[in-house]
């Protein structure tokens, strides 16, 4: 790996379906503890990128490594990847809705995500501090015997990044967090993932730039498949490239 402290690196990456390039000679680094805003138009590219990060789609060309080791994640399963440390929180919330909140942590933490859904919880699980751990970083930790479907959407958000955390990711990929929530639920995912990438690096793909503001970090621009800016909010919203395409519509 080209820097001591990148976690991913992500170079040279291009990916085709039908002939329409989806991703196109990109390339992006992360840090083991940062947090990175990546925005852009619709079809820019970013859930394409999240699905060759994760293995769901593989690139034509180019290099993805993790880790210390340089890692090629290209040559790994998906459930590999999942299991050398990256998470993938997608849009709508997915937890198990007739279970307590509790369940849903002590679920997290017995068994690797792919397995969650084939999965019975077994109640003699002792690990109780951890899930009040858990609960405490995403904010529910009154709300640990209350069942996950009634909740409201945005502590069905904490919830599914709770069981994502008790995985232990050193890479958790969360796509637009902050769709559907209120003002304060905004502010409190916001506050969550800047401490969630004290320890690990988490990627937000997100539209709403006062979200993005409020994380305060550094940002990325995909455009057509590739990185039109990256650096502040600031630095970023005012390059006319970005302003053109995406800010300006
Ligand atoms: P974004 O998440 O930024 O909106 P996407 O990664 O979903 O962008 O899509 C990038 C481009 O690739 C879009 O033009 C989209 O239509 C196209 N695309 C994505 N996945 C597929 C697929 N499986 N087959 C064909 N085209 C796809």
């Amino acid at each position: 790996m080209s820097q001591m402290n990148t976690l991913l690196e992500v170079s040279g990456v291009s990916v085709s379906f039908d002939g329409f390039k989806a991703i196109n000679n990109l390339s992006f680094q992360i840090g083991p503890a940062e947090l990175r805003a990546v925005i852009g138009p619709n079809g820019a590219g970013k859930t394409t990128f999240m699905d060759i990060v994760t293995g769901k789609t593989r690139p034509d060309e180019g290099r993805v490594l993790f880790g210390e080791k340089s890692v090629s994640l290209l040559a790994m399963s998906e459930a590999k990847i999942a299991q050398a440390g990256v998470g993938r929180k997608f849009q709508k919330p997915t937890v198990f809705e007739e279970q307590s909140v509790h369940e849903n942590l002590m679920m997290a933490l017995k068994a690797p995500r792919v397995w969650w859904s084939v999965l019975t919880f077994r109640p003699e699980a002792p690990d109780m501090a951890r899930v009040q751990e858990l609960a405490d970083q995403v904010g529910l930790r009154d709300q640990l015997d209350r069942i996950a479907g009634e909740l409201s959407h945005g502590q069905k958000q904490w919830l599914e990044i709770g069981m994502l955390l008790a995985q232990e990711p050193r890479l958790l990929l969360v796509d637009e967090p902050a769709a559907g929530m209120t003002p304060e639920e905004r502010e409190h995912t916001t506050d969550l993932l800047v401490e969630a990438a004290k320890t690990r690096a988490v990627v937000v793909v997100e539209h709403d730039m006062e979200f993005v503001r409020r994380l305060n970090c550094k940002v990325t621009v995909l455009h057509e498949g590739s990185v039109l800016a990256e650096g502040g909010l600031d630095h970023v919203t005012a390059n006319p490239d970005v302003i053109d395409v995406y800010l300006g519509r």
